[in-house]
C-alpha cells in the first residue's frame, strides 16, 4: 500500500480529552474517530488491527470446535421477556420502537437469541454438546463511556454460547473455552491471567475473568506472581481430551488470583511475600456456566438417553476485540507511539523513501515493495514528498514491526537500513537481502 494513497489521518497535537496512552495514540495514529460519546468509527489502520485481532480469535475459537454463525445486532424485546431480563436489564439496554410500535433493542449480549436459535433445530442429547459463536457489534448505554475503545457504548465482542447434557459435560465445554482463551490472549502477546469471578445465583466456581495487568485497569486484583510464567497450551493440545483439558484448567486455577470482588485477605496472605502481587487489570474476556438459567424459562430442552426431556446446561463465554485493540497498546507502547506486537500490527514493514522524486530511490523503493510482498509481507510504502524526520516520527508513531529506510546515500553504497521497532536496533543490509532478512 502506498502511503499517498492510503487513508490516515494523523494528528500533530495530543487529544485533551485522551485520559489514557491507549486512546491518545489510537486518535494520533488516526486508527479512530469518535463520532459521537462512546461511539467510534474505525479508520482504516484501525480497521487491520481489529480483523487481526478477530482472525486470532476466530482461529482459536474453531480450532477448539465451536462453530461460527452470525446473530443480528437488533433484536425483538419478546425474546428478552421470554427469560425476564427485559425488564431486568435496565439503562445499560439500548430500547428501539420500529415504525408498527414494537419493542426492539440494540443487543447488549446473546443468550437470549441464541437459546432460541438452538431450540428451534436441537432435539436429542445426540445433537450435543455444541458451542455456537458469532463475532459481532453489541451496544450498551455505559454510564461513563471512557478510555476510547476501552470502554465504548458501541464495542465488538466474540461470544460463544455452549449446550451440554449434563453438568459434567459443560464443564468440559467450559475447560474447551478456558483453554482456547490462554491460547488467544498468548497469541495477541499478552500475559492474561485467569480470575475467579462472580457466577451469581447458580454459585460453583465456573466462572473466570482473563485479566490484563495495568496500571490504567479499571479492575482491582490481587494474583500470585507465578502465573507470569506459567507456559501457554500448545497448539496440539487435545480438546477432546476430558482428563488432559481439567489437568491444564486445574494447573492454570491453582495459584490465588481474583478481582476485588472475590478478594480473599487471608487467602492472598498463603501466597509467599515476594510473589503477591496487588495491582490493576483490564478485564478482556470472560467465562460463565450458568446451567439451566435460560434453557428452563426458554424451553431449550433435549431427549436425553433414557427418553426424558431436559433443559440443556449452558455457557457463555466473552471476549472484547475492540477493547484488546487498545490493552495490546497499553502493553506496547514508548514515547514515540505504538509498538505493534508481530501477530496484530496493521502492516509488517513501513518502507520510506528519503528522496521521493529522486528516480534511483524511488525505482529500489518500488522493487523493494513488491519484493517483500511477494514475501507474503505486507507494506505501507511512504512514498510522499515530504521531509525524513516527518516520516520517521509518522513510522514511530504507527508503530509497525519493521521500518526499512532508503536514500539515495545509502543506495550509492549498495545499502539500506532496517529498523527493529521494538527495540530500535538498526543493520545496514544490502537491498536485495531485506525480504529474507525480515523472514
Ligand atoms: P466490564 O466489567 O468492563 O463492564 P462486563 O463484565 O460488563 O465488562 P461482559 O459482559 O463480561 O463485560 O462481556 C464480555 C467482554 O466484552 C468483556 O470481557 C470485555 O472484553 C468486553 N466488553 C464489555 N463491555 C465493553 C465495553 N463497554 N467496551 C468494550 N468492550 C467491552
Ligand atoms: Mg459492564
Ligand atoms: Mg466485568
Ligand atoms: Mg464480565
Amino acid at each position: 500500500m502506498r502511503l499517498s494513497r492510503y487513508f490516515l489521518p494523523i494528528l500533530r497535537e495530543t487529544p485533551k480529552e485522551a485520559e489514557i496512552v491507549s486512546h491518545r495514540l489510537m486518535l494520533r495514529a488516526g486508527m479512530i474517530r469518535q463520532e459521537a460519546a462512546g461511539i467510534y468509527a474505525w479508520l482504516p489502520l484501525g480497521l487491520r488491527v481489529l480483523n487481526r485481532v478477530a482472525d486470532i480469535i476466530r482461529a482459536e475459537q474453531d480450532r477448539s470446535g465451536a462453530v461460527e454463525l452470525l446473530m443480528p445486532t437488533i433484536q425483538s424485546a419478546d425474546l428478552w421477556r421470554e427469560s425476564g431480563r427485559y425488564d431486568a436489564y435496565g439503562k445499560e439496554m439500548l430500547r428501539i420502537k420500529d415504525r408498527h410500535e414494537r419493542d426492539m433493542l440494540f443487543g447488549p449480549t446473546n443468550e437470549e437469541m441464541i437459546t432460541a436459535i438452538f431450540r428451534s433445530a436441537v432435539r436429542s442429547y445426540k445433537d450435543l454438546p455444541k458451542n455456537l459463536y458469532h463475532i459481532q457489534w453489541k451496544f450498551r448505554d455505559e454510564v461513563r463511556p471512557r478510555f476510547g475503545t476501552m470502554r465504548s457504548r458501541e464495542f465488538l465482542m466474540k461470544d460463544a454460547y455452549s449446550f451440554d447434557l449434563d453438568q459434567a459435560s459443560a464443564r468440559h465445554s467450559y475447560n474447551k473455552m478456558f483453554v482456547a482463551y490462554l491460547r488467544t490472549f498468548a497469541r495477541l502477546g499478552l500475559k492474561a491471567i485467569p480470575m475467579r469471578a462472580e457466577t451469581g445465583p447458580i454459585g460453583g466456581d465456573l466462572s473466570h475473568e482473563f485479566i490484563i495487568l495495568a496500571q490504567t485497569g479499571e479492575s482491582e486484583v490481587f494474583c500470585d506472581r507465578a502465573y507470569l510464567d506459567f507456559p501457554t497450551p500448545e497448539a496440539g493440545i487435545d480438546f477432546d481430551d476430558v482428563a488432559g483439558l481439567q489437568a491444564t484448567v486445574d494447573h492454570w486455577t491453582s495459584r490465588y488470583a481474583a478481582t476485588s470482588e472475590m478478594h480473599d485477605a487471608d487467602a492472598f496472605a498463603q501466597v509467599p511475600d515476594g510473589e503477591q502481587m496487588a495491582a490493576r487489570g483490564i478485564e478482556v474476556g470472560h467465562i460463565f456456566y450458568f446451567g439451566t438459567k435460560y434453557s428452563e424459562p426458554m424451553g431449550a430442552k433435549v431427549t436425553g438417553p433414557d427418553g426424558q426431556e431436559r433443559p440443556v446446561h449452558m455457557g457463555s463465554y466473552g471476549i472484547g476485540p475492540s477493547r484488546l485493540v487498545a490493552a495490546i497498546i497499553e502493553a506496547g507502547h514508548d514515547e514515540s507511539g505504538i509498538v505493534w506486537p508481530d501477530a496484530v500490527a496493521p502492516f509488517d514493514v513501513a518502507l520510506l523513501n528519503l528522496k521521493v522524486g529522486d528516480a534511483g530511490t524511488d525505482a529500489a523503493c518500488a522493487k523493494l515493495q513488491g519484493e517483500l510482498e511477494a514475501a507474503g509481507l505486507t507494506v505501507l510504502y511512504d512514498d510522499r514528498d515530504e521531509r525524513p524526520g516527518g516520516k520517521f516520527a509518522t513510522a514511530d508513531l504507527i508503530g509497525l514491526p519493521w521500518q526499512v529506510i532508503v536514500g539515495p546515500k545509502g543506495l550509492a553504497e549498495g545499502k539500506v537500513e532496517v529498523k527493529r521497532r521494538a527495540t530500535g536496533a538498526r543493520e545496514t543490509v544490502a537491498p536485495d537481502a531485506v525480504p529474507a532478512y525480515l523472514r
